[in-house]
């Protein structure tokens, strides 16, 4: 038979925990654009250094703060971001904004600096699979190599980013363990990384597999020194966003129109475009300090450069709207 108790007991446990997680989401967020790095060096279209410092420089002006700029990565592995120095010399640097760079090894560190970076990011994999196929070493053996980057790149006084790939799902091994995401985290962390970017990097996680995964990470690592970067293959990046948010995580990552892919997963959409990510946030009432017009007509920029059309479900919406009906409907 129902008693009052049991028919209400559930709905108690629906609102404490809502209460509990409500009370970790953050009041703004810095949103880390990446599309100019993670989403133009999985495209198939080569661009000109010139599109790129034109897209860099506009997305200079929408109010994002931190833009990642490029790679210092061979060309022989990665020949979109072959143009690196040029690019990075060539964009014209605001006050208030960081353009970090990825440097997966000493010698792309030294490049980098040369070229005039002031914070890099280094990224190592939770499964050892993903890691030997993306940069041939296990997810262990990837620290070693960080190492002497973050070692000269604290003597150099530049910050230093790690990235985390494959935290929920590997495409070689399926399900990550979140304990060893928890792992490679915590030795990123201790090396002196000053936030560590959780990367579903095939887009196969879900709100509950971002749970598991961030209650082992935030055991080892502050929410406030955790990121998301999240794909949208399954269509949960959105979802998943919101699960971090309620960890307390502030800084999310995302690209412009959702450029990208992933070169090691086929099938993998891009990134969670950042026009959706804004757009939810402000309808939270979460600050980005991001103008949303200004940011839709960057990505359709980009897009018609590219000859594709636009992963952000907002710019779609509103294509061929006036910026008095973007804000009406805002
Ligand atoms: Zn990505």
């Amino acid at each position: 038979m129902f008693t009052l108790r049991t028919l209400l007991k559930p709905n108690i446990n629906i609102t404490l925990r809502t209460i509990a997680t409500s009370r970790g989401t953050p009041n703004a967020v810095r949103i880390v654009e990446v599309g100019p790095r993670d989403g133009l060096q999985n495209e198939p279209k080569l661009l000109p250094a010139s599109v790129k410092i034109a897209l860099i420089n506009q997305l200079s002006e929408t109010g994002l703060r931190t833009i990642e700029a490029t790679s210092f990565v061979s060309p022989k592995w990665v020949p979109q971001m072959g143009d690196n120095t040029e690019v990075l010399r060539g964009i014209q640097k605001r006050t208030g904004i960081t353009y970090p760079v990825l440097t997966p090894n000493l010698k792309g560190f030294e490049s980098a600096l040369k070229a005039g970076a002031t914070e890099v990011a280094v990224f190592g994999a939770a499964s050892d699979s993903f890691s030997m196929k993306n940069i041939n070493c296990t997810a262990a053996e990837s620290i070693k190599r960080f190492q002497p980057v973050i070692e000269a790149a604290q003597r150099a006084e530049v910050k230093v980013r790690g990235y985390v790939s494959t935290v929920v799902g590997c495409p070689y091994e399926g399900a990550v363990k979140p304990s060893a995401v928890a792992k490679i985290v915590n030795a990123l962390f201790s090396l002196g990384c000053y936030e560590i970017s959780l990367g579903d990097t095939i887009g196969v996680g879900t709100p509950g597999s971002m749970r598991r995964m961030l209650d082992e990470v935030v055991k080892v690592v502050p929410p406030k020194k955790l990121a998301v970067h999240c794909h949208d293959t399954y269509g949960q990046a959105l979802a998943n966003i919101l699960v971090s948010l309620e960890y307390g995580i502030s800084v999310v990552d995302s690209s412009v129109s959702g450029l990208g892919g992933c070169p090691y997963a086929r099938g993998a959409s891009g990134n969670v475009a950042t026009e959706d990510v804004v757009y939810m946030l402000h309808g939270m009432g979460i600050e980005t300090g991001v103008d949303l017009e200004k940011l839709i007509a960057v990505g359709r920029y980009i897009c018609n450069e590219l000859g594709r059309p636009s992963e952000s479900k907002v710019n779609r919406a509103w294509k061929g709207a006036t910026p008095q009906k973007i804000k009406e409907n805002c």
